[in-house]
């Protein structure tokens, strides 16, 4: 429960509510975690905000991530690779992590990620060595303040059976699943409001079994929670799902119960033109990650195609190994200029860009009580600095994404300040990035 706060007068609110509403010089009022009121000139009530030189939107909503990865950024041995082979560097050093590893790379992650404007992320943790859980990365979003939806992935194919992952990196599928339920028994809140959300997430097609996937979808819908994976990346995968499966990326996901309003794919990078269809009937989400497929060389994602075609598309910075950035604000640039390099400047405007980062987002994730700006809606906003250098000069205060900051000047979750006049509030952030360049260099030797 926090206290209420005012943000007075701010110089434009992009509401993302259905109307596409855009208010200039209101105030928002929030209380218990709630948005209570929007309005011009309201009573001041608690604490108050100056908000006169920023910009408020919905906060970013990150759909793909690997937080445990801001411990492997720029590794030289993976750093000009292809994704199988970038993952064949980096499996070995990632065998070495243990939970300490894994709460404090989340929380430099997470808090890299609210600086950048992200008030709900997901995370998709899939190998859990030397007794990781993926309890400790909902510690770190705990800790933080930020709203989580961890997915507990997983890998039962290793090498010796023709996967990827060296075999001591994969679970048998018995114990993934009696793990996915004490995870999700331990911490799911389906609740209006809820801070902790998991999923079911196997690494990818092809690093676990058949069974393992199907098996997955049945455990997630007995449970009410959803499902996330990677699904057609790049050329690789569509090659192996052709070679392994017999049939293209969707076709493999329909069959074993992988399409529905519950459940989102990262990447969809080569969905064909029945794939979006699939996906747009079956109300199937995408967690576009275009920094990760230009660092990967992967390709450019049809975003256009499945927007028009009803698909609920949102973003993510993925894992910080192939990005390696996690700034969500800087993602959402990317997939707007992306969208125009494939279709040219009129087919991706700013507005609509910064619609899937926050509203697109809240969609694939099944929440409808986050991305908006709306009386009732969750009180997660963040502040935009309009009187800096990256956006002087600007005409359109809401054209954030072509003039204006990469970094929020406050950042509230549930109505909780997380960030204050651009730093973190809840954590000892200097304190995290010294622990974590330490364990990176003692890592690299
Ligand atoms: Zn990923």
């Amino acid at each position: 429960m926090t206290g209420d706060v005012t943000l007075r007068n701010a110089r434009l609110v992009l509401t993302m509510d259905d109307g596409a509403r855009e208010l200039a010089g209101v105030d928002i009022r929030l209380s218990n975690g709630v948005i209570a009121e929007i309005g011009a000139a309201l009573d001041p009530v608690g604490e108050i905000v100056d908000a006169s030189g920023c910009l408020v939107t919905p906060g970013l909503v990150n759909t793909h991530h690997h937080l445990y990865q801001t411990l492997t950024r720029a590794v030289p041995g993976g750093q000009d690779a292809l994704l199988f082979g970038w993952l064949k560097t980096l499996y070995p050093i990632w065998a070495r992590f243990g939970p300490e590893d894994m709460r404090i790379s989340a929380l430099a992650g997470l808090a890299e990620l609210a600086l950048s404007g992200c008030t709900l992320t997901s995370d998709h943790l899939y190998l859990f060595p030397n007794g990781a859980r993926l309890d400790d990365t909902i510690d770190a979003a705990r800790e933080i303040g930020m709203r989580f939806h961890p997915t507990r992935g997983a890998m039962s194919i290793g090498e010796s059976d023709g996967g990827l992952p060296p075999d001591s990196l994969v679970e048998r599928d018995a114990a993934i699943l009696e793990d996915c339920i004490r995870v999700i028994d331990a911490h799911h809140d389906p609740a209006e409001g809820a801070m902790v959300r998991v999923g079911v997430a196997p690494c990818s097609p092809f690093s676990v079994s058949r069974e393992l996937m199907r098996d997955s979808a049945l455990l997630a819908r007995d449970k009410g929670v959803m499902l996330h994976t990677h699904l057609a990346e790049n050329e690789e995968d569509i090659a192996y799902s052709h070679e392994m499966f017999g049939c293209r990326p969707g076709q493999y996901a329909e069959d074993l119960g992988w399409t529905g309003e519950d459940v989102w794919h990262a990447h969809c990078v080569k969905l064909d033109g029945d794939e979006i269809d699939l996906f747009a009937r079956s109300r199937t989400g995408v967690a576009h990650c275009p920094c990760s497929n230009c660092r990967l060389g992967s390709g450019i994602a049809p975003v256009r195609a499945m927007r028009d075609a009803g698909v609920k598309v949102g973003l993510g910075v993925d894992g910080s190994a192939s990005n390696d950035a996690g700034n969500l604000v800087a993602e959402a640039r990317q997939a707007m200029l992306l969208q125009r390099v494939m279709h040219g400047a009129d087919k991706m405007s700013a507005r609509e860009a910064l619609w899937i980062a926050t509203r697109g987002g809240a969609e694939v994730l099944g929440r409808d009580d986050c991305g908006q700006i709306a009386v009732g809606k969750r009180a997660d906003l963040a502040l935009w600095d309009l009187d800096t250098i990256e956006a002087a000069g600007s005409w359109d205060p809401a054209a954030l994404l072509l003039a204006g900051p990469t970094r929020v000047r406050h950042l509230f979750v549930e109505g909780r300040q997380v960030v204050r006049d651009g730093h973190v509030t809840t954590i000892d952030l200097p304190r995290v990035i010294e622990t974590q360049n330490a364990r990176a260099a003692q890592l690299a030797s």
